[in-house]
């Protein structure tokens, strides 16, 4: 009963990370709206589920409106910095009741089977891309790097299976498509899906 209520709330973390490259793909949206010089083409955006078998990743990937080094440090930053998600989850694994209404809905909810987590990121307006990198406990790094496009990459680096909880699933196309079609069967773009390795 209580494996079982963990085992569903956990994979949640596609439907956040999804619902947010659907937010960042519908602020681009609305700005183009507003700004004549910024065409929106709706063929052009879309979001990516890419899992890579051989490596443990799994990757969404979104053209929306991308997120400065500043939005990464302020949207993403708090959390892993105050060191509160490594306090929540460790405490509420152990009582084994609401993972999620605690902590784990939006962005965090990928340190349920991640254990590390880059993203890599190119703001709207902005000429450079910055790769920000947690593993949820002690804080985060931010650094320059190189991304072409505008929007955003979140590669999970997905948890080893243990004697008590399984995270290859998530890495499988049929639980995959699975999860997505009853959580985010709703999302406006298309979700495109990749599956490699063994
Ligand atoms: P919420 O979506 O409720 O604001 P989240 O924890 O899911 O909370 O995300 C925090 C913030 O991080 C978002 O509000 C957004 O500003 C930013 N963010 C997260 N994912 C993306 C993304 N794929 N593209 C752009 N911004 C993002
Ligand atoms: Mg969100």
């Amino acid at each position: 009963m209580m494996i079982n209520s963990i085992y569903t709330q956990r994979e949640i973390f596609i439907r956040e990370l999804i619902s947010n490259a659907s937010d960042a793909i519908d602020k681009l949206y609305y700005k183009a709206l507003t700004d004549e010089t910024l065409a929106f083409n709706k063929e052009d955006y879309f979001i990516k589920v890419t899992a890579d078998k051989t490596n443990r990743t799994l990757t969404i990937t979104d053209t929306g409106i991308g997120m400065t080094q500043e939005d990464l440090e302020n949207n993403l930053g708090t959390i892993a910095k105050s060191g509160s998600l490594a306090f929540k989850s460790e405490n509420e694994a152990k009582e084994g009741h609401n993972i999620i209404g605690q902590f784990g809905v939006g962005f965090y909810s990928a340190f349920m089977v991640a254990d590390d987590v880059t993203v890599i990121s190119k703001a709207l307006g902005s000429n450079e891309a910055f790769k920000w990198e947690s593993t949820g406990t002690d804080g985060y790094t931010i650094e320059p790097c190189e991304k072409d496009s505008v929007g955003t990459e979140i590669i999970l680096k997905i948890k080893e299976n243990t004697e008590d909880d399984q995270y290859d699933e998530y890495l499988e196309e049929y639980r995959l498509r699975a999860i997505i079609k009853k959580y985010s069967d709703f999302i406006r773009y298309p979700i495109k899906m990749d599956v490699k390795g063994q």
